[in-house]
């Protein structure tokens, strides 16, 4: 089963649109990089893909329905942009977090066996059976990206949507955490990630899609290193664009954090950076 379908998906907040006539799949089970410059509409195409917002023109559908009336909240799990922000003052423990997975299925039950033993399973998947009863607040940037994936476990959901969830993180914890999306792909989750670290993605995801306002590349990671299309879609952001070279594939660091290529290893490249 496909579980999200864009056609021809455009979206304007005002008289312009952002998003422009995108249309892709992302079939069941896949792993999709979500990619492209500042401002390029990553953010506003992941939450039309949710559900989250109509689009102006065109078509979104979830597992088959329409997105805008899927109604079956516990499937999607979506971990937005400011998540860990927000969660900094929460004045709540991680199992308390993570047991709001099971609200869906429980809006007027009490706890089940079956709910205590999710949470506690959706825990000790992400490593963090230990931190249960920490505050949330208390906790660090890395552990608390886990605690979100964890609630999407305990909801049992088929589709995982993050959008940079890395940004406040140290590579090491990066990296872990990204191992874990890896792990959770190949049990069968289908992951949509935004993501700006292009290295990162090509590293970690089966399929690209590289997005500015409109679609620029959608397929293969290895087709994504040999196109043009980053080239194309970066073209006027000279601060992630290497301008001396033809082929787009190289980045200078000029990014204020995470340059777009950190990790240049993960790329197979005959010419290398230095
Ligand atoms: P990205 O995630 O790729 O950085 P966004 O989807 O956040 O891009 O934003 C795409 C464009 O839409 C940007 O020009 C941004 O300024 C604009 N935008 C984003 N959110 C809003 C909003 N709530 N109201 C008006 N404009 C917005
Ligand atoms: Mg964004």
């Amino acid at each position: 089963m496909t579980a999200v379908s864009l056609s021809d998906v455009t979206f304007s907040y005002g008289d312009v649109p952002v998003v422009d006539g995108v249309s892709l799949d992302v079939p069941e089970g896949e792993f999709l990089g979500l990619v492209g410059p500042n401002g390029s509409g990553k953010s506003t195409l992941l939450t039309l893909m949710l559900g989250l917002r109509r689009p102006t023109r065109g078509e979104v559908r979830l597992f088959d329905r329409p997105a805008h009336d899927f109604s079956d909240g516990e499937r999607v799990a979506y971990v937005a942009q400011d998540a860990t922000d927000a969660a900094r003052d929460m004045p709540v423990t991680v199992r308390e977090v993570v047991r709001m997975g099971r609200y869906p299925r429980n809006l007027f039950g009490r706890f089940s066996a079956d709910d205590r033993e999710a949470v506690a399973s959706a825990l000790d998947r992400v490593d963090i059976a230990d931190l249960a009863d920490r505050r949330v607040g208390a906790l660090s940037g890395g552990q608390r990206q886990r605690v979100f994936v964890a609630r999407a476990l305990a909801a049992e959901a088929d589709l995982l949507a993050l959008d940079e969830p890395t940004v406040a993180l140290d590579a090491e914890s990066r990296e872990a955490f990204y191992d874990l999306l890896g792990d959770l792909n190949e049990q069968g989750m289908t992951v949509v990630l935004v993501e700006h670290d292009i290295g990162v993605v090509t590293a970690r995801a089966s399929r690209i899609a590289c997005l500015n306002k409109r679609l620029y590349f959608h397929g293969d990671t290895d087709d994504f290193a040999d196109s043009d299309a980053l080239a194309a879609a970066y073209g006027s952001n000279q601060r992630v664009l290497d301008h001396d070279h033809g082929h787009g594939h190289h980045h200078d660091h000029g990014h204020d954090h995470d340059p777009a290529l950190s990790h240049s290893d993960a790329r197979d490249e005959p010419e290398d950076e230095s």
